[in-house]
């Protein structure tokens, strides 16, 4: 029996995850696809009790709009899932029951240490966005044990309700400020880390954070992989600053999950390997 994975979105309009999973199945000789179940909402609760009946089902994915709709779908979420209010993926245990994980906090945790050179640790941070991605990102660099981390969004109260949330996470404060707050400017000029996790740059063009106030040994992750390079990016390298995109969050949150469903691990490099052509050819994107 062919086990499966299914990817459960709405639109699914990105095979990168589908490609690296594939790539994995065949690497660890597993006899597995990941299929991609594009749904209207109603659908999704029928989806996710077959996933649970079904003996061919090792786990799902779980991409916008569902995240949170899938945590009320499972059987048990774990803390952080929990905490963050996200549920990535879902891994299925051995008597059948689904648990909802989330990866995408680990999987930034990784990335973004890579791209910075060090530790999160006692790192001062500011987050631009506070949808489903900026809850991971903002919880991940509490847990990694960052000093402070300020949060500036489009709509201030979002950012202020992401402070909020997770204000007990860790050692480190949060402060949330509208985009003209003088007071992010200030963060600004004395972050490590600068982190894109909106969708401009991927949807809309334009900027979220002003690059030439960053100090010289920040760094700028932003969370968009397609385009590879987003404006904010380019500025970063021209400033001579570490500049790095999501890619390697993908690559990193991907692995992390295969192993929870397959007990499989060790397999970014395999993941990272399939994925280059479509993250290098924007034709391949689409
Ligand atoms: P989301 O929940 O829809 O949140 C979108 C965020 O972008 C919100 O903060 C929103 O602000 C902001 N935004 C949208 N348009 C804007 C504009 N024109 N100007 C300023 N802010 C704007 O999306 P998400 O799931 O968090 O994803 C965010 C990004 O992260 C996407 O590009 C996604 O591809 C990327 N991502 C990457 C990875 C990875 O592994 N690399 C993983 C997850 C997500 P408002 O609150 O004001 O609407």
């Amino acid at each position: 029996m062919t086990r499966r994975v299914g990817l459960i979105g709405k639109p699914l309009k990105r095979r990168h995850s589908q490609v690296m999973h594939d790539a994995a199945f065949d690497a660890a000789g597993i006899d597995a696809r990941y299929v991609l179940l594009e749904l209207e909402p109603e659908a999704v609760a029928p989806a996710v009790a077959a996933a649970r009946a079904g003996d061919e089902w090792l786990g799902l994915g779980v991409t916008a709009p569902y995240k949170r709709v899938v945590a009320e779908l499972v059987d048990t979420v774990e803390a952080d899932a929990a905490t963050i209010g996200a549920v990535n993926n879902v891994v299925k245990t051995d008597d059948g029951r689904l648990v909802g994980i989330n990866t995408d906090a680990p999987g930034f945790h990784a990335g973004v240490e890579l791209a910075m050179g060090r530790p999160l640790a006692g790192a001062t941070v500011v987050v631009a966005g506070a949808g489903g991605a900026a809850h991971a990102v903002v919880f991940a660099c509490l847990a990694g044990g960052a000093r402070r981390v300020t949060i500036v969004n489009r709509t201030v109260s979002s950012a202020v309700a992401l402070a909020d949330r997770f204000g007990a996470v860790g050692e480190g404060s949060t402060a949330a400020a509208a985009l003209d707050d003088p007071a992010f400017a200030d963060a600004v000029r004395s972050a490590d880390l600068a982190v894109n996790a909106t969708t401009v740059g991927m949807l809309t063009p334009g900027m979220t954070i002003d690059i030439d106030q960053l100090p010289a040994a920040a760094t700028v992750f932003d969370l968009v992989y397609v385009p590879p390079e987003t404006a904010l990016l380019q500025a970063a390298r021209a400033r001579g600053l570490r500049a790095a995109n999501g890619a390697e969050m993908l690559i990193a949150q991907a692995a992390i999950a295969f192993e929870r469903w397959t007990g499989v691990g060790g397999m970014a490099g395999v993941m990272r390997a399939a994925v280059a052509p479509l993250l290098a050819d924007p034709a391949l994107q689409a």
